[in-house]
């Protein structure tokens, strides 16, 4: 099965693509096909996957995958939450949205520094499909006092999963970021979904 993928992020890209690995479908990315991302005006990470998977969808024929996700941190309310990759305004730079949340936490003690990455994926059969997949994912962890390893994408260097032996989540190797990561739990129980046939 071909699906399209409504994102252009690299990272992402990658990391869903060596989830599926097997399954039989196989993903082209909507920058592939030069379809432009379309606007987040949704104000929860459903809506926000929903709205980009149906743009995705209708513009190229096929059933599309919409992804949506970013980091929930308790001390700042939850936030950047929904505008986690415009954290510090220019789309994507990782390392300026780092720098803020970083300012943000400055005066913030370790025990009250946890937070977990959500990501909502949403299977759309075609554009008007009335009833999308939906399955969801958390990873729990807190956040460090400075970046540290080299893997992964976003705000990895500065997150340390609870069930990452003490590792940053750009410490990780990709197969367990893959196996324990919000998006690894989202795709493994989308999966699910779709061989139980729903
Ligand atoms: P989206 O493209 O609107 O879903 O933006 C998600 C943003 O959340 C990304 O640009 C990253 O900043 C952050 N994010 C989501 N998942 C991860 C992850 O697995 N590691 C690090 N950052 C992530």
């Amino acid at each position: 099965m071909k699906l399209v993928l409504a994102s252009g992020n690299a990272g992402k890209l990658a990391e869903i693509r060596k989830i599926l690995t097997g399954s039989g479908i196989a993903l082209v990315a909507q920058s592939e096909l030069g379809i432009a991302d379309t606007e987040e005006t949704g104000r929860s990470f459903v809506e926000n996957a929903i709205l980009k998977a149906r743009h995705a969808a209708h513009a190229a024929g096929l059933p599309a995958l919409g992804d949506d996700s970013g980091i929930c941190v308790d001390a700042l309310g939850g936030a950047p939450g929904l505008l986690s990759a415009r954290y510090a305004g220019a789309h994507g730079n990782a390392a300026a949205n780092i720098a803020r949340l970083m300012d943000a936490l400055r005066a913030v003690p370790d025990a009250q520094r946890t937070a977990h990455f959500h990501c909502t994926i949403v299977l759309l059969r075609h554009a008007d499909d009335p009833a999308p997949l939906i399955a969801e994912g958390r990873w729990h962890g807190t956040i460090l006092h400075s970046p540290r390893g080299d893997k992964g994408f976003g705000y990895d260097p500065v997150f340390r999963p609870d069930d990452g032996g003490g590792l940053s989540a750009a410490e990780l190797d990709a197969v367990t970021k893959n196996r324990i990561s919000h998006r690894g739990l989202a795709l493994a129980r989308l999966r699910e979904m779709c061989a139980r046939g729903h």
